[in-house]
């Protein structure tokens, strides 16, 4: 076995970063494994409800957290965990790219990623006229045609008002009715500019270099509209597969934590929008990443005799 650390921060998301710089003000030795560096954040222009920040890019707070980091020696591994596994007290982290690293605790923060409509050439073209944030990405389509597919998500009406502003023309597909939307969108359907497609799926999405048609089954019947950008925001979903052989998860796949962010296993602690807690927010994120990172430094300090400085102003 090779170097045991003593906490594996799976996730580089602002509950995997807050939970690594509060492991490094411990003294821990951490290793932090993600896919890429800032999750969810990185990808929108305008964050509300961070205190003290005001309404800033997502990306902007990332940074800062990351010049904090860098302070305190942080180092971090691109890659993906695809399992861990349980080897007597030590835990076996093993990634995409065939590396195993071994750890006396883990901090899951792996976050949620948007669900897919799964339909040929939706991966081919991701970046290049597929995208499922219209916030992040309908100032790229202004002017253009675009087919907007919609879930039950609260944010409905909100992108398909940027959509309707930036874009010169909007097929909608809500695969969930949303009421009142006939007087609501009246002017916009008059006029041609929104046309809402029901009993409609997507069964192909086509192009060269970029997306220029996509294949669509309407009332039973095969049809290609011509279209520049397909928006996709059919929900999210956690992607706890890595780990659910070990922890206990719930029906929507998120890890079970407590009040400390520890999971059914002792030295296994979960954070942010992977768990299931309900308020899927950038500072409740970071919140329980603090709290996973200190719940770690406490197991680590009863099980190992890890020295930690208390950071605790509860009443004695
Ligand atoms: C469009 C949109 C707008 C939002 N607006 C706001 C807002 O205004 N205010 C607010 O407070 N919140 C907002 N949120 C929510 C906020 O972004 C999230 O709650 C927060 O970013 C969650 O952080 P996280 O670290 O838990 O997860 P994430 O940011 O999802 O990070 C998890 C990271 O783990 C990586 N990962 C996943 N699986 C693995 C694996 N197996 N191995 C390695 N790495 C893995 C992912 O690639 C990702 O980088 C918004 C979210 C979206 C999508």
């Amino acid at each position: 076995m090779s170097q045991i650390y003593d906490t594996c921060v799976i996730g580089l998301g602002i509950a995997g970063l807050t939970a690594s710089l509060y492991l490094l003000r411990q003294k821990v030795n951490v290793l932090a494994i993600g896919r890429e560096i800032g999750g969810q954040l990185m990808k929108i222009p305008h964050i509300e409800n961070y205190p003290g920040v005001g309404v800033v890019k997502g990306s902007d707070i990332i940074n800062k957290i990351l010049g904090e980091l860098y302070k305190y020696g942080f180092k971090f591994i691109i890659d993906e965990v695809v399992k861990v596994e349980k080897v007597e007290d030590i835990f076996k982290i093993i990634t995409r790219s065939g590396r195993e690293y071994y750890s006396r605790s883990v901090i899951c923060t792996t976050g949620k990623s948007p669900i897919k409509l799964n339909v040929d050439g939706e991966d081919r073209f991701l970046g290049r006229g597929v995208s499922y944030c219209v916030i992040c990405d309908a100032a790229l389509f202004k002017g253009k045609t675009v087919l907007y597919v919609s879930g039950s998500d609260p944010h409905v009406e909100f992108s398909l008002d940027t959509l309707l502003k930036t874009c010169s023309k909007v097929y909608w597909i809500p695969r969930v009715k949303i009421r009142d939307v006939e007087d609501r969108y009246r002017e916009y359907l008059e006029s041609g500019k929104l046309q809402i497609l029901d009993n409609c799926n997507v069964v192909k999405i086509d192009g060269d270099v970029k997306v220029r048609r996509v294949l669509i089954k309407i009332n039973g019947e095969l049809k290609y509209l011509d279209v520049d950008g397909v928006f996709i925001e059919i929900g999210y979903r956690v992607d706890t597969g890595y780990i659910s052989h070990l922890v206990k998860v719930n029906e929507k796949g998120e890890i079970v934590v407590d009040e400390l962010c520890r999971t059914s296993v002792d030295g296994i602690f979960a954070a942010g929008d992977v768990t299931s807690i309900p308020y899927k927010q950038a500072i409740i994120a970071a919140g329980q990443g603090a709290i996973a990172a200190l719940s770690a430094c406490e197991y680590l300090s009863k099980k190992y005799g890890l020295k930690i400085r208390k950071v605790d102003w509860s009443i004695k």
